[in-house]
């Protein structure tokens, strides 16, 4: 049960992307606004400049569609994970905390894989590569990953980076082509962890 009273009728909450992990904002919930969140399953925040429900996205479209909520440990603030409809900031950014960009750029670079497929275009290299089937970008994998090994035994620190970035890149496309991401992998791996 959520404890309102403590903050005079507000609790914070805190939004994070499901997928990149980004904290995207910050804002209060009254239990009004809990309960039109939990029952529309995208978040309606209490606005204390507007003072009133405030559905983010009313206007912009931009909503924040709830994938979990989680409450703290003492029952007086939310972590909601949401999939973001667009830009979660007014100005435009995806987040209202500028730093959270290059942080976890892996999962960012999923996501913009993600797009790719989504929205084919003959600019992509992951659209041109997608055509090419799931042999191709297999044995892309494994050429990399030989780059790779050959660049950490006999080339520079400079090679290395590439060549470990190209392997990552890769991978990361040919988990998309098998409809599986980094956060079943990471998974996978803390299971193994006791
Ligand atoms: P929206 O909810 O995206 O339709 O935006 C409607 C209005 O809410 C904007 O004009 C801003 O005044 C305000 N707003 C939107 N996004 C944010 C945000 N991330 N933080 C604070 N205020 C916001
Ligand atoms: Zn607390
Ligand atoms: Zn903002
Ligand atoms: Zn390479």
């Amino acid at each position: 049960m959520l404890d309102f009273a403590k903050g005079d009728g507000l609790i914070p909450v805190v939004i994070q992307d499901d997928q990149t992990l980004e904290v995207l904002m910050l804002g209060y919930m009254n239990q009004e606004a809990w309960e039109k969140t939990e029952r529309e399953g995208r978040v309606t925040f209490y606005s204390r400049s507007k003072n009133r429900l405030w559905t983010k996205g009313e206007e912009s479209g931009n909503f924040l569609k709830v994938v979990s909520a989680h409450i703290d440990c003492d029952q007086d603030t939310l972590l909601i994970k949401v999939v973001p409809a667009g830009p979660t900031c007014h100005t435009g950014a995806r987040s209202c905390f500028q730093t959270a960009y290059n942080q976890n750029f892996l999962l960012q670079l999923e996501r913009i894989i993600q797009n790719r497929y989504d929205e084919p275009s003959d600019e992509s290299y992951v659209n041109r590569l997608r055509q090419r089937g799931l042999n191709k970008i297999a044995q892309k994998v494994g050429e990399e990953a030989v780059e790779t090994v050959i660049a950490a035994l006999a080339e520079t620190e400079h090679d290395f980076i590439n060549e470990s970035s190209d392997l990552l890149f890769h991978l990361l496309v040919l988990l998309r082509e098998k409809g599986l991401g980094l956060q079943t992998i990471a998974k996978n791996l803390e299971s193994r962890h006791q």
